[in-house]
């Protein structure tokens, strides 16, 4: 039974019934207006008897905190991602508590695939077998793979300009893909436009409230593997704002549900180049003329959907917003990599690069959690730019070994 799980508009307070038809609050929404972010945003209000239920629980089941039933979840594994303790990280830097959270190792390689499985999950319930989206690569390339595991059929609109990788798994997961000459924002637009036309659920991220929802598993996953001891501050890559959003709401819901006693300080971080959310965070007004353009294609966006919300999240759980470099975001993925074995693409290394930025106002005895969102390998155009090919050998091994670094 979950019913009593309701929307709830984080601009005018108005509660609705979670249904197929209720995207933006039916009061606040605009028609879409490029450049603007969205308005009326809704997200998930938990009901008041989970609070009771959990009293002396030890272990507790996400499914419970998620307004569709575990039985309409597609039979593929989302979540439960490694979190992994950076010892040649924390030796080198002088810290004693940083974890890496890798969510590359999501069945489709990205963090997106918490929202495409609730998503899918929603439209199973409800008998919906089409599901659309538009995407910079990560989400469309989800919800592609999540909707293949439901046997449910995905209509992908992304630029042209997403890497390869993406493109070919959308391709590979049977979906019907429209690579658009143009931008994520018109991508956003034309899918909108789509949906509307064919009544196909749309899952763009802000837009349809579950995407928040969705990625809120993350921190009841981090409280989860810390085992009771106090995550101080988490470090995540922003974009459209939506795992910003999600990941505040995650651990807002379990300090309404008293589990946790503090939200840890979040610390959003973008690239220099698409500082959307940043620009607005700390100037008070959007720019809705600005142009995105970042080697970190799934940061890279001219306007965050998310905006409003992620703003008012990130003030009201008092975070704070940080801008790194193409060229610190390379580097960092490239020690990332060196130092830890995990090959993260650039957008999630930009959390890293935000942290070594960041650094100097922690403690070195805070526990320092940083999300890393996607797979290296999804992007591996990015990834050649810091690194040198080697030069060919003959095949002589005397040769060979005359001319290495032993
Ligand atoms: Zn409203």
């Amino acid at each position: 039974m979950k019913d009593d799980f309701k929307y709830k508009c984080g601009n005018c307070g108005q509660i609705y019934n979670i249904e197929k038809d209720i995207m933006l609050c039916p009061g606040c929404r605009e028609e879409f207006i490029k450049g603007k972010p969205l308005k009326g945003v809704l997200k998930v209000q938990l009901p008041d008897r989970l609070k009771n239920s959990l009293a002396g629980k030890e272990k507790i089941n996400v499914f419970d905190f998620l307004p569709i039933e575990e039985k309409f979840f597609p039979p593929i594994s989302v979540g439960n991602t490694p979190l992994i303790q950076a010892k040649n990280i924390q030796k080198e830097l002088g810290f004693e508590n940083i974890y890496l959270k890798f969510d590359g190792t999501n069945p489709t390689g990205s963090f997106k695939d918490r929202a495409s499985y609730l998503v899918s999950a929603f439209a199973k319930k409800n008998n919906l077998n089409e599901i659309v989206v538009a995407s910079t690569g990560n989400a469309a390339s989800s919800m592609a793979g999540i909707a293949a595991a439901a046997g449910q059929k995905t209509f992908i609109f992304m630029p042209e300009s997403a890497p390869k990788a993406k493109l070919v798994q959308c391709l590979q997961y049977g979906a019907e893909l429209i690579p658009i000459k143009g931008d994520y924002d018109t991508a956003f637009d034309l899918s909108l436009e789509f949906s509307r036309r064919t009544g196909f659920l749309n899952r763009n991220t802000a837009y349809n409230p579950l995407t928040i929802e969705g990625k809120k598993t993350v921190s009841f996953e981090l409280c989860e593997q810390m085992s009771g001891r106090e995550i101080d501050y988490v470090f995540l890559p922003v974009g459209d704002g939506v795992i910003l959003s999600g990941v505040i709401k995650g651990f807002s819901d379990m300090k309404y549900l008293g589990i946790i006693k503090n939200l840890p300080k979040i610390i959003g971080v973008q690239a220099e180049k698409s500082s959307f959310i940043y620009n607005a965070f700390y100037k008070g007004q959007f720019d809705l003329n600005y142009k995105a353009s970042t080697i970190a294609d799934s940061i890279s966006v001219n306007t965050a959907h998310n905006g409003y919300t992620a703003v008012n999240d990130l003030k009201s759980a008092e975070g704070e917003m940080i801008l790194v470099s193409d060229d610190e975001i390379l580097s960092a993925q490239n020690y990332v990599s060196k130092m830890s074995g995990i090959f993260c693409e650039p957008s999630s290394a930009a959390s890293f690069a935000g942290f070594l930025k960041f650094k100097g106002s922690i403690s070195k005895n805070k526990s320092v959690v940083l999300l890393l969102t996607g797979h290296g390998l999804k992007d591996i155009d990015s990834a050649v730019k810091s690194i040198k090919f080697p030069k060919i050998f003959e095949a002589d091994i005397d040769y060979i070994i005359d001319n290495i670094n032993l």
